[in-house]
């Protein structure tokens, strides 16, 4: 079976990969970052998503010699301009800080009203060959952001977005019900088809 590498360390990431990839028939051997310590984490020195995934895909790919999947996603607001966008591990300052993140975007829009609450979380999704081939794609997911925190499912900004066409926030979704609907879900459905494509 065609050995691919995910960069990630996250193990949540991998088993939601392999159970797209699953759900799409493709047949593949998926291995978390983690596999290979020695391999060091790449600094994010892109300006958009997309540059962001292929940068981690290809210092994989290179450091491996496997084809190499990497993801980057975040939270673009529009009364910001697409903010924190992607910065939004750091919004607050400390990487991770998903609580501390979350409170500052709510104080910063505490004026803002519903019209103008309109938000989407973003995920670009690429795969990177050792041969130095590379494909990127994206996927989104549009809601309204809420006033207050509500639900304990998921984790960073999951408890303030309310997908469009729901009257509850992504932190109330099941995992299963987030994956159908959600940005990084999309993006990792669109590469299912470049994959098979591509490695066998
Ligand atoms: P990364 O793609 O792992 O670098 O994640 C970037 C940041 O974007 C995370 O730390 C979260 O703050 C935010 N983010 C990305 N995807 C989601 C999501 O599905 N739910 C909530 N927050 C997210």
């Amino acid at each position: 079976m065609r050995k691919l590498v995910l960069a990630t360390r996250n193990a949540h990431k991998v088993g939601e990969l392999r159970a797209i990839l699953g759900a799409a028939g493709l047949e593949v051997d998926l291995v978390g970052a983690d596999a290979f310590p020695e391999v060091p984490d790449v600094a994010e020195t892109g300006v958009t998503f997309a540059e962001n995934a292929l940068l981690k895909a290809h210092a994989l790919a290179r450091a491996t010699g496997l084809p190499a999947v990497a993801d980057d996603s975040g939270l673009c607001v529009d009364v910001l301009g697409g903010a924190p966008g992607i910065f939004s591990a750091r919004w607050a300052g400390r990487h991770g800080d998903d609580r501390a993140n979350l409170e500052l975007l709510l104080a910063q829009l505490s004026d803002i009203a519903d019209p103008h609450r309109g938000a989407h979380f973003a995920c670009a999704a690429a795969l990177a060959l050792p041969n130095g081939e590379e494909r990127v794609v994206e996927g989104r997911l549009r809601g309204t952001l809420r006033f207050e925190p509500v639900g304990s499912f998921g984790f960073g900004y999951d408890p303030i977005l309310q997908p469009d066409g729901y009257s509850v926030t992504c932190a109330e979704l099941t995992p299963d019900q987030k994956n159908a609907i959600s940005h990084r879900g999309e993006a990792f459905r669109a590469l299912t088809p470049i994959l098979r494509d591509l490695l066998v």
